[in-house]
């Protein structure tokens, strides 16, 4: 049986529809392959808890606008709820629980005792000033603060959030506790009990299993980056460093193109200095589209979910995918994607460097102690690596592609952990 969706008509589907409805296809398969009862396969489809708030905020004008807030703890089975934290306009309870989910399979995979877990705030965080994004971050917090806590829920950075943001949960939440509780999120600025390569982290991740996919010397290369954020920049520049070349990137203003490679220091300040890689002047413009489509040796997509459809994958040269985001690739275009030879390490491996180092930080503040950039890097190495030999021996054993792989690894660990607890009553 295949797991029961919601009827949806055509004119609901959004963007979040779209990538639950990837989620629960990505679960159906690898329930199949474990054998899975109706009832598990049931109970793993659907969020363990599931919040939605109002959240007010004043606006510098003095005028009054409401927006809407999620927190989703999809599973606690393995440990308590993790994920980071969403302030995208178009986000909703869809996308968070998908999002939530994937975060579930993500920490089982590589091995760290966390439930999974997303929170998302439906707002445009660049319309917003610094005051009015702190007000809207408090109120948040407090509107989800039953939900969180060091051993309850911890978020962390996402999609329009960054280190400023965990600062003002991790106060919010020990003002209403009445001291300092740094384990309350990740991804927190150094100072406040953050971890050296955190901030890192997630494209330290992609780089490690780029390099391991490529099995071959990253010697010249080249590489496509979508998305020049705190995934997509620091990624390139990674991959750059390990003597890949890094022809073409784009953010939400445009795309540029040197087939030299481009230089992302320039590129870097460049952004800095204008806000996007728009008009970046030792490179030609192109496309968004025409960026999926380059001749390059690979292709990192590191921005939204829904970026490699049945429409542009056919025409994807790449013949390898690193997810640096959450569930850019649809099932359609991963069928197309597979059926050509194309290699896709999946998001759920290829990105779990975010929350891998998440999680050092988590211990490192329970244990109120600070590790050096070098043993951090260690753990970080040594987890990745792990769970891509994992993966890539699943899918040579069971004749799998590594998304289906993992899924099989991350979901069998989580049914796992609900047989052996049992049920309660
Ligand atoms: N938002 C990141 C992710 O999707 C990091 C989550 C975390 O560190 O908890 O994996």
């Amino acid at each position: 049986m295949s797991i029961m969706v919601p009827s949806k008509t055509p004119a609901l589907i959004t963007p979040g529809r779209q990538a639950l409805d990837s989620a629960l296809h990505h679960l159906d398969q690898a329930a199949g392959q474990l054998g899975l009862d109706d009832g598990l396969r049931t109970m793993l489809a659907t969020p363990r808890r599931s919040l939605t708030v109002s959240v007010p905020v004043r606006r510098e004008d003095g005028t009054l606008d409401v927006v809407q807030g999620f927190r989703v703890q999809h599973n606690v089975s393995r440990g308590p709820a993790k994920g980071g934290l969403r302030f995208h306009p178009a986000t909703d309870i869809h996308e968070v629980t998908a999002l939530a989910m994937w975060m579930t399979w993500k920490c089982a995979l590589v091995g760290i005792p966390y439930g999974g877990a997303k929170g998302g705030v439906a707002v445009d965080p660049t319309g917003l000033t610094t005051r009015e994004l702190e007000r809207l971050t408090r109120r948040y917090v407090n509107e989800i603060l039953p939900l969180i806590g060091p051993e309850k829920d911890i978020p962390a950075p996402d999609v329009g959030t960054d280190e400023q943001t965990m600062a003002w949960i991790m106060d919010t939440y020990s003002v209403s506790a009445g001291y300092s509780v740094p384990g309350v999120v990740t991804g927190k600025p150094l100072t406040l009990g953050g971890s050296r390569g955190r901030a890192g982290a997630t494209a330290r991740g992609v780089q490690i299993t780029t390099l391991a996919a490529l099995g071959r010397s990253p010697e010249g290369v080249t590489v496509a980056v979508q998305g020049f954020g705190k995934v997509g920049a620091p990624t390139a520049q990674y991959l750059s460093d390990a003597g890949c070349k890094v022809v073409a990137v784009s953010d939400a203003t445009g795309a540029v193109h040197n087939s030299g490679g481009l230089d992302l220091a320039r590129l870097r300040a460049w952004v800095a200095e204008y806000g996007g890689v728009l008009g970046f002047p030792q490179a030609d413009a192109m496309s968004h589209d025409d960026l999926f489509e380059l001749d390059v040796d690979v292709l990192v997509p590191a921005a939204l979910e829904g970026a490699i459809t049945e429409a542009n994958a056919p025409r994807i040269r790449a013949r390898l995918i690193v997810e640096g985001a959450n569930g850019p690739t649809t099932p359609e275009a991963d069928e197309i994607l597979a059926a050509g030879g194309t290699t896709v390490v999946p998001d759920i491996l290829a990105n779990a460097g975010g929350v891998v180092v998440s999680y050092l930080e988590w211990v490192q503040n329970l244990q109120s102690w600070s590790w050096s950039a070098g043993e951090v890097e260690l753990k970080l190495r040594d987890l990745m690596l792990g769970a891509f030999s994992e993966v890539t021996s699943a899918a040579a054993d069971r004749g799998l592609t590594l998304r289906q792989a993992a899924h099989v690894i991350g979901v069998g660990r989580v049914a796992e952990a609900h047989q052996t607890r049992g049920l309660y009553p």
